[in-house]
């Protein structure tokens, strides 16, 4: 029900989950299962940051190994999720386990800020920013470093509401991000409203910056936007070094992707820190500004 595509671009192509198809159901049932164990992880890929040159961050993946079918990637389960109102449930899970994670951190005197991606039905859900509240006040953690990813399609389906939400999650201390930045359809009067503090630059425009003049374009002028609208930025999808020394001198602030580090388990990304020449000096980095 999911065309084959490059990972990360289930969005062109989205048909409804269908519930009398028996393939569907019986995905819903096991998702409905790990769900209830407890079962789908966080796996945590790093954000760079580009002045300091020391990894600042880390983004929340979630990561669904099935026992009979092997891993599903998010673009396939997510939309299931979705559909069927148990995004919510997921949503606070994922965003325990990297808040938990972040306190392990801490404790071994290492500090970053984590992304956890929220979906437009938790936008339209009053409970969020109390249940979020709920979460973090029992770990030993700073609030100040959750981010909230949300893309920009999700924010423009109900924008007014989402306005109310996102309000709240901001009065809280949270830092809030634009993610997939240019793919959707936000207007700049909403960007301006919004109490965003960070722009993610989307993949699309990051992979081919060096050969492609337009994106480079883009880019450039979205790493102006952002700043002049008091916005930090995160180019994504950054698989060489050349790409990194171009955002570099575009001033962006932050990037993330393969190049730095594929998102790893909890052990392999500890290991990482012990061994990346971007995690030597990780030991407590300011939090991310903004
Ligand atoms: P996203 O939030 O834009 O996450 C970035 C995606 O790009 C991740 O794919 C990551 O593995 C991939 N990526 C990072 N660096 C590179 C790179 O250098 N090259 C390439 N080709 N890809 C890179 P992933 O983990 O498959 O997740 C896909 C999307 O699924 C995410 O896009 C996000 O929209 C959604 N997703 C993942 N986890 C969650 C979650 O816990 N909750 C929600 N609501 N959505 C999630
Ligand atoms: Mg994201
Ligand atoms: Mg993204
Ligand atoms: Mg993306």
């Amino acid at each position: 029900y999911v065309a084959k595509r490059a990972r990360n671009e289930f969005a062109i192509y989205k048909p409804e989950f269908d519930t009398y198809n028996p393939d569907h159901l019986s995905l819903l049932r096991d998702l409905r299962e790990a769900i209830r164990r407890g079962s789908i992880t966080a796996a945590f890929q790093p954000k760079l940051d580009l002045r300091s040159g020391i990894i600042v961050g880390v983004e929340a993946l979630a990561r669904w190994h099935h026992p009979e079918r092997g891993d599903i990637p998010p673009y396939e389960f997510i939309p299931i999720l979705e559909q069927t109102g148990l995004i919510k449930p997921f949503t606070l899970q994922i965003l325990e386990k990297a808040v938990d994670y972040c306190a392990q951190c801490r404790q071994r005197n290492m500090e970053f800020s984590v992304a956890v991606n929220l979906s437009m039905h938790n936008l339209r859900d009053d409970k969020l920013p109390e249940q979020i509240s709920e979460i973090i006040n029992r770990y030993d953690f700073d609030h100040r470093q959750l981010v909230l990813e949300i893309t920009e399609s999700a924010i423009m389906h109900d924008p007014e509401h989402s306005l109310g939400i996102l309000g709240q999650l901001d009065e809280m201390g949270l830092k809030l991000s634009v993610d997939d930045f240019g793919t959707g359809y936000s207007s700049l009067t909403y960007l301006k409203r919004l109490p965003v503090s960070q722009l993610k630059i989307d993949r699309s425009f990051v992979k081919d910056l060096i050969t492609d003049e337009d994106d480079a374009m883009i880019v450039r002028s979205t790493i102006e936007l952002a700043h002049n609208l008091g916005l930090d930025t995160v180019a994504e999808g950054v698989e060489d070094e050349q790409t990194l020394e171009h955002l570099r001198a575009l001033n962006c602030d932050m990037a993330q992707g393969f190049l730095i580090s594929r998102p790893l388990s909890p052990d392999n990304f500890f290991r990482f820190l012990a061994s990346s020449p971007w995690a030597a000096r990780s030991k407590r980095p300011e939090p991310e500004s903004g």
